[in-house]
C-alpha cells in the first residue's frame, strides 16, 4: 500500500502534470482507470454476494446447496469476513514485494479464477472458488484504494473528492450486478431458455456465478489497456542493499491472519468469544489513549473509529445474510404487477449511494466549517443504523398474517445508506489524516479489517435469524437496533474526547 504521490518521485513530474487533469471531473486520468477497474471487480463481489445465501439454504431440487440457516449463515460470515480481512496480508505484500500496481493485477486475475471456479459446480469447487475469491480480493482491494490517494499530492484538495468518485464506481458495479447474476439465477424466464436450449434450469446459479467471473475479466481488461496511466504509482519497493526481502514478517502476517480467521470462525460454535474480542479493543484503545505521545493518542483516535465501524458493518453487511432471507421468505418481491427475483434487493443499497452521495458532497460543502465532526458524523452512521432495524419491527409483526410490501425494504436500505455515506468514505479519509506517515498502510489495514469482523458478526447474528415466527424474528430486529443504539450513545458522550485524541484533524 505504497502511498507514493507523484511528488515523491520529482523525476516524474512533468508526466505526472499531465496526467493530473485528464480523467473524470478533471481528476488525474489514473482514476478513470481504477474507477473502472473497481466497477467490474466490486460487480463481481456484489453479483457473487447476491446469490451466495440463497444458493447456499436452496434445496437441491432447487438447485441449491441445502444447507441450514445457522451452517450458511457462518459460511457467509467466515467468508466475507476474510475477504477483507486478507487485505492486511495483501497490502503488506504491495508494500514489501510487489507493489500496489501488480498486486491489484495478479488479485484481480485470482478474483476471476475463483468466480469461475465456484460456477464448475460441485461442493469442492464452491469452497475453492470462495478461498481463491477471498485471496485475490485481498491484494486486489486495499491496493486500489491506496492507489487512488497516490494520485494526489499530499496538499492536493481534490483528493476527498477523488475517492467520493470511486466510492460512486463501487456502487455502480455493485448496483448493476445483483441485476445481471439474479437475472441469470432465479429468474423463471433465464430457467425456460435453459430448458428450451436442452441445459438444466437447476444450474442456473452457475450463470450467475460465471456472469460474476466475465465482470472481474472486463476489469482486468481496462485495467490492462489503461495502465499506462498509472505508470507513476503503485512501484514496488526499493529493495535492500543487500537484496534481502522480509519473508519472516510475511509468514507472520499470514499466520497471523489465518489465525485470526480460525479464532474469528470459532465464534459460530462460542459465541461469548466476541465478547472477548470487545474487551480487547476496548483495552487497546485505552492502553494507547493514556500514554502521552499524540501517534499514540491518534492511534487510540483511530481505534475508537474501528470499533464504531465494526458495530455499524455487524448490522449494514447483514444486508447479504439475514436481510436476503427475509426479501426471499417473506417480502412481496414486486412493484406495480412486475415480479423481480430477490436477489434484485441488492442493488437498492447502491442505488441509494448514487442518489445520496451528491446530496452529501452538497450538504458537507454547505455546511464547511460548521459540518459535524467525524466523530460525530459516526454516532450519527451508528444512530441511522439502528433506526433501520427498529423500521423492521412493525415489518416482523405483519409477517405473522403473510408476506409484506416492498416499502419496508426500501426504507430499510434507505436509513442503511443514510448512515453508510456518514460513516465510509468519512472512515477512509478520516484513517488517511490521522495516520502517522509510515503507518499509513498499515492503518488502512485496520480500517478493513473493522469491516472483517463486522462482516463476521453480520454472519453471526444472522444465524439466529427466524422465518417462521413473527415473535422472534420482531426479537431479532430489536435487540440488535437497540444494542447498536446503546453504542451510539456511548459515542455521542465520548465525542469531546475522541475529539482531544484526534489533535488538530477534524
Ligand atoms: N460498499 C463498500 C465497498 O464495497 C464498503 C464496504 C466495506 O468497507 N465494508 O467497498
Amino acid at each position: 500500500m505504497n502511498d507514493d504521490s507523484p511528488s515523491i518521485h520529482p523525476q516524474s513530474l512533468r508526466q505526472s502534470d499531465l496526467a493530473e487533469t485528464g480523467g473524470i471531473g478533471g481528476h488525474p486520468q489514473g482514476l478513470t482507470t481504477l474507477f473502472f477497474t473497481e466497477m467490474w471487480e466490486r460487480f463481481s463481489y456484489y453479483g457473487m454476494r447476491a446469490l451466495l445465501m440463497l444458493f447456499m439454504v436452496k434445496t437441491a431440487a432447487e438447485g441449491g446447496l441445502g444447507f441450514e440457516t445457522k451452517k450458511a449463515a457462518a459460511i457467509y460470515g467466515t467468508y466475507t469476513m476474510s475477504v477483507y480481512l486478507l487485505s492486511i496480508l495483501g497490502g503488506f505484500i504491495a508494500d514489501n514485494f510487489i507493489g500496489a500496481r501488480r498486486a491489484v493485477l495478479v488479485g484481480g486475475i485470482i478474483i476471476a479464477t475463483g468466480h469461475f471456479t465456484m460456477a464448475a459446480g460441485s461442493l469442492a469447487t464452491f469452497y475453492a472458488g470462495l478461498v481463491l475469491i477471498a485471496l485475490g480480493t485481498g491484494l486486489l482491494k486495499p491496493n486500489i484504494s491506496t492507489m487512488v490517494g497516490s494520485l494526489y499530492r499530499p496538499t492536493d484538495e481534490r483528493r476527498d473528492a477523488g475517492f467520493s468518485i470511486f466510492y460512486m464506481g463501487i456502487n455502480i458495479g455493485a448496483f448493476l450486478a445483483p441485476l445481471v447474476t439474479g437475472y441469470l439465477a432465479q429468474s423463471a424466464d433465464w430457467k425456460l431458455r435453459l430448458s428450451a436450449w436442452g441445459l438444466d434450469p437447476a444450474h442456473s446459479w452457475h450463470w450467475g456465478f460465471g456472469a460474476a467471473g466475465v465482470g472481474m475479466t472486463l476489469g482486468l481488461l481496462v485495467y490492462l489497456r489503461q495502465n499506462a496511466r498509472l505508470a507513476h504509482v503503485g512501484h514496488p519497493p526499493t529493495p535492500a542493499a543487500n537484496g534481502s526481502r522480509p519473508w519472516g514478517k510475511l509468514a507472520l502476517v499470514a499466520l497471523g491472519s489465518l489465525a485470526l480467521i480460525l479464532a474469528m470462525k470459532a465464534s459460530d460454535e462460542y459465541p461469548a468469544l466476541v465478547y472477548g474480542l470487545f474487551a480487547l479493543q476496548i483495552a487497546a484503545i485505552l492502553g494507547f489513549a493514556f500514554r502521552p505521545h499524540p501517534d499514540s493518542q491518534r492511534l487510540a483516535a483511530i481505534l475508537v473509529f474501528f470499533f464504531a465501524a465494526e458495530i455499524f458493518w455487524a448490522i449494514f453487511e447483514q444486508a447479504g445474510s439475514s436481510i436476503t432471507l427475509f426479501a426471499d421468505r417473506l417480502t412481496r418481491n414486486e412493484i406495480l404487477g412486475w415480479s423481480f427475483p430477490s436477489s434484485y434487493w441488492q442493488s437498492v443499497n447502491s442505488i441509494w449511494v448514487i442518489v445520496l452521495a451528491p446530496v452529501f458532497a452538497w450538504l458537507w460543502i454547505k455546511l464547511g466549517a460548521k459540518q459535524p465532526s467525524s466523530p460525530m458524523k459516526f454516532t450519527l452512521g451508528l444512530f441511522f443504523v439502528s433506526l433501520s432495524f427498529i423500521l423492521m419491527l412493525p415489518a416482523a409483526h405483519l409477517t405473522a398474517t403473510g408476506k409484506v410490501g416492498p416499502l419496508w425494504l426500501v426504507g430499510l436500505f434507505f436509513l442503511q445508506t443514510i448512515g453508510e455515506m456518514l460513516l465510509s468514505p468519512v472512515g477512509l479519509s478520516t484513517m488517511t489524516k490521522l495516520a502517522p506517515p509510515r503507518l499509513v498502510g498499515l492503518v488502512m489495514g485496520i480500517w478493513f479489517l473493522a469491516a472483517a469482523l463486522g462482516n463476521k458478526l453480520a454472519g453471526v447474528l444472522a444465524a439466529e435469524f427466524k422465518s417462521d415466527q413473527a415473535d422472534q424474528l420482531a426479537t431479532f430486529f430489536w435487540q440488535q437496533a437497540l444494542w447498536v443504539a446503546a453504542a451510539a450513545a456511548v459515542l455521542l458522550a465520548l465525542v469531546p474526547w475522541v475529539k482531544k485524541l484526534m489533535g488538530n484533524v477534524r
